[in-house]
C-alpha cells in the first residue's frame, strides 16, 4: 500500500518569517493538498541561545494570513505531538547513547578552551578554521583517545561532554534529490558535528532525523542551504537502521537579490525599500522594527501566488494562479534549480492584478481598517463598495486606497490651488458661482445629469471644458488625481459638492 504522504515545515524560532521560508510552506502545502497528505508543522527549539520570543506566535499567525494552515502542530495537535522538539527532549539521548555503543558516535569532553586551543594551533592559510574532524579527532580529548575507565569515570563525575557523530573517510555519500537529481559528498570533506549538546538537548541534526522518523515524514523539503547537512542526515538514517524509511528530499532553490548576486536578505530590503518579511515583525532583542508585506497593502492571494512562481513556473506563459489552481497544477519537476531574482515591482504587479481580480468583499474590511486607522470610519457602507470599485484600478496595494479614495469620505485639507492659479479669470470664478447655484436645483443627482449641466453651463459662459474640470477636480479632491470629476461629484453628494466649490472658490480668491 502506498504511504499517506505525510511534509513538514520545520522552524526554528529565531526571527519573522522572510519570504523564502514562505514558500517553503507554500510549496510543502501545495504538495501535500495535491497528494491528499498531511502538512505538519514542527518547531525546531532546540538551540535555547538562538530563540526569540515571540517568533512562534508570529508563525502561526503569518500561516494563517496567507491561509496555509498546518493539520498538525503545537497550536493544532495531532496524533504525533508534541511538535515543539524542547518538549521532546528526553527522547533524542536514548538515540545519540545508541550511535555511540554502535562507534558510530562518541563521546567528546573538550572545554571551550581546548577547542579554541586547536583551533589556534592547526590554523594554516590553506585551513583558516580548522574543525573537529576525522583528521584532528584522534588529538582531542574524547571517548576514541581515552580508555574506557578514564570515560566512565568522567561520565560518573559528571563532567560535561557532547556527543559527536564519527564521519567515516573517504566515503561518497549520495541521494536522489527531486529537484536536482543525484548529489554526491565525500564524507572527509564534513566534520564530526555535535549531535548532543552538554545541556543534553539534540542538535538540529540529530533532532530532525528522529522527528522526520517518528513522525512518519514521507518528503522533506527546505531550503537548499541545508544541502551541505544533508550528508550527516544520510547518515544518521543509516546508522539508526531506518533507510527504508527515509523520506524522499528536495532542496529548494535560494531567493536570489534583485540583480542575482547573492542571497536576498533582509538588509537588500531596507537598502533598496522593500519588505523581504511576510509580516511586520518586532525583534525583541532591539526592538527593531522589519516592515512586512501584510502591513504594506498586499493580499495574501498575490503574496501567494507571487511566491509559487519565485522559481516554478507550469511550463505555460500563465502567471497568474489561484491557490486552488496550484494545488492542482504544482510539480517539484517543474521547480527550477537556479535561484529565482526576487523582483518587488512584479510583486506589486500580481497585487495589482490581484484586486482587481477579487471581489470587494474580500479586501473590503482591510481597506476599511485602514481608513479607521486614518480617521474615517465609514457609515455608509454601499457608497463605500461603490467607491472602491471606481478607483480599484489605480491602486496596487490595498494601502493606495487611502490616499485614492479618503477625499470621497472628508472634504479634503488643502487644495492644490498652484496648479489653477495661473490660468484663474473673473469668468472661470462666475462660472463656478452660477454652476453651483444650478446644482441646487439639479433634480436627478447623478454623473449624467451634473456632466450635462456643467456642460450647459460652460457653452454659456462661453469656456471650454477642458478649461474648467482641472479646477472642479481641484475642489473636490484637492489633486489632480482621482476618477472622472463628475462620478465623483455624483458620489459624494448634492450638498457636498455645492460646499467644495464654494469652498474652492474661496481658496482659489481672484
Ligand atoms: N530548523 C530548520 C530551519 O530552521 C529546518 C531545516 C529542515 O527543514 O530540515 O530551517
Amino acid at each position: 500500500m502506498e504511504k499517506k504522504v505525510r511534509v513538514r515545515f520545520a522552524p526554528s524560532p529565531t526571527g519573522g518569517l522572510h519570504l523564502g521560508g514562505v514558500r517553503t510552506v507554500l510549496y510543502n502545502y501545495l504538495f501535500a493538498k495535491q497528494h491528499g497528505g498531511d502538512f505538519v508543522l514542527r518547531i525546531e527549539d532546540t538551540d535555547q541561545n538562538r530563540y526569540v520570543p515571540g517568533a512562534e506566535e508570529y508563525i502561526f499567525e503569518c500561516l494563517k494570513w496567507v491561509g496555509l494552515e498546518p493539520d498538525e502542530s503545537p497550536l493544532h495537535g495531532g496524533p504525533y505531538a508534541p511538535y515543539r522538539q524542547s518538549e521532546r527532549k528526553e527522547m533524542y539521548r536514548q538515540y545519540a547513547e545508541q550511535l555511540v555503543k554502535q562507534g558510530n558516535a562518541y563521546y567528546a569532553f573538550d572545554t571551550p578552551a581546548e577547542l579554541e586551543a586547536m583551533r589556534e594551533k592547526f590554523r594554516t592559510e590553506e585551513n583558516p578554521s580548522p574543525q573537529y574532524n576525522h583528521s584532528l579527532r584522534g588529538r582531542m580529548r574524547n571517548s576514541l583517545t581515552m580508555s574506557e575507565d578514564e570515560v566512565s569515570r568522567l561520565l560518573k563525575e559528571g563532567t560535561p561532554h557532547v556527543i559527536r557523530i564519527k564521519m567515516p573517510e573517504n566515503e561518497t555519500l549520495t541521494f536522489t534529490d527531486i529537484i536536482r537529481g543525484e548529489v554526491h559528498f565525500n564524507s572527509s570533506l564534513v566534520d564530526d558535528k555535535v549531535l548532543l549538546k552538554a545541556d543534553g538537548m539534540p542538535t538540529y541534526h540529530l533532532a530532525v532525523v528522529i522527528d522526520d522518523y517518528s513522525m512518519k515524514i514521507t518528503h522533506a523539503f527546505r531550503g537548499e542551504e541545508w544541502l551541505p547537512s544533508a550528508p550527516v542526515h544520510l547518515l544518521l538514517w543509516k546508522y539508526l537502521g531506518w533507510e527504508q524509511e527515509m523520506p524522499q528530499w528536495a532542496h529548494f532553490p535560494l531567493i536570489l537579490k534583485p540583480d542575482g548576486h547573492g542571497k536576498l536578505s533582509k538588509r537588500d530590503g531596507d537598502r533598496l525599500g522593500f519588505p523581504v518579511f511576510a509580516m511586520n515583525w518586532k525583534d525583541p532583542r532591539n526592538e527593531e522594527l522589519t516592515h512586512g508585506f501584510r502591513e504594506l497593502g498586499f493580499l495574501p492571494e498575490a503574496f501567494i501566488n507571487m511566491l509559487a512562481v519565485l522559481g516554478w513556473n507550469d511550463g505555460t506563459e500563465q502567471e497568474l494562479f489561484s491557490l486552488e489552481e496550484l494545488v492542482n497544477k504544482f510539480s517539484l519537476e517543474n521547480v527550477h534549480k537556479g535561484g529565482a531574482k526576487f523582483n518587488y515591482e512584479k510583486a506589486k504587479w500580481f497585487n495589482h492584478e490581484w484586486i482587481k481580480k477579487l471581489p470587494v468583499d474580500r479586501w473590503q474590511s482591510t481597506v476599511r481598517k485602514e481608513f479607521e486607522k486614518n480617521g474615517i470610519i465609514i457609515k455608509d457602507e454601499e457608497k463605500f463598495i461603490r467607491v472602491l470599485e471606481l478607483v480599484k484600478d489605480r491602486c496596487t496595494l490595498l494601502t493606495d486606497f487611502f490616499t485614492q479614495a479618503s477625499f470621497f469620505f472628508k472634504a479634503p485639507e488643502a487644495l492644490d490651488v498652484a496648479s489653477v492659479k495661473p490660468k484663474w479669470n473673473e469668468d472661470k470664478s462666475m462660472f463656478f458661482d452660477i454652476l453651483s447655484e444650478k446644482l441646487t436645483t439639479l433634480e436627478e443627482w447623478n454623473a449624467t445629469a451634473i456632466e450635462a449641466l456643467f456642460k450647459e453651463t460652460a457653452t454659456e459662459k462661453g469656456i471650454k471644458m477642458g478649461e474648467l474640470q482641472l479646477p472642479f477636480r481641484i475642489m473636490l479632491v484637492g489633486g489632480k488625481f482621482g476618477p472622472t470629476v463628475f462620478d465623483i461629484a455624483a458620489l459624494i453628494g448634492k450638498e457636498e459638492t455645492i460646499a467644495r466649490i464654494r469652498k474652492g472658490l474661496s481658496d482659489i480668491g481672484l
